[in-house]
Formats: structure tokens, C-alpha cells, sequence
């Protein structure tokens, strides 16, 4: 099993800086940056549908707290110059316990 990677299509899940800090605790989370991934092609047509809004969301993870939420986005390029350079790696994430324990 590995931690970071995205539970519906299997990507890396790729850093993101936070667009905005409010209340995170994390400087950083991790969310799938798959154009194709089915949660999130499944986001915009679920939000579409029972919203008529065009958006939809990513799976992210925070990985100060090894919890899932979804990340909105406004387009399928939303987000993408918040894409950290940063390698993150399981042993840099270690310290700040990802979770998948249940
Ligand atoms: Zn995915």
C-alpha cells in the first residue's frame, strides 16, 4: 500500500502549495493532479448536474493529519502554479504521520 498515492486512479499524489493559509496546519498537501482521474471526472459532472456549476474537485490529502478532502477547482488547470517543486518522499513525510491505518 502506498501512501501517497491517489486511491481512485493510482497517480502520485503531487505537492501543492495552499492557495490560501486558513486553518490548515500544513504548509503543503497532497492532491491528484490527474486530468483523468474518475473522482475527479466524476466531480465535475456530479456538480454539474445537480449544481449547473462547472467545477469540480481533486482528491487531496493533508499530510499533516493523513486526512482526505476534496480540493475544488474552477478548471482542470486551477492550481496547477500552486504545484510545489519540492520531491516529497515517504521518509520527508514520515515525521508528520500519513495515515492510512484505520
Ligand atoms: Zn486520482
Amino acid at each position: 500500500m502506498d501512501d501517497l498515492q491517489c486511491p481512485h486512479c493510482g497517480m502520485a499524489l503531487t505537492p501543492i502549495e495552499l492557495p490560501e493559509v486558513t486553518g490548515w496546519s500544513s504548509p503543503f498537501h497532497l492532491a491528484c493532479m490527474n486530468d483523468d482521474c474518475p473522482y475527479y471526472r466524476e466531480s465535475w459532472r456530479w456538480l454539474e448536474q445537480r449544481f449547473g456549476v462547472k467545477a469540480g474537485y481533486r482528491y487531496r490529502l493533508d499530510p499533516e493529519t493523513g486526512k482526505a478532502s476534496p480540493l475544488p477547482v474552477w478548471s482542470p488547470t486551477a492550481l496547477k502554479d500552486h504545484i510545489l517543486d519540492a520531491e516529497v518522499t515517504r521518509q520527508r513525510l514520515s515525521p508528520v504521520r500519513v495515515s492510512t491505518a484505520s
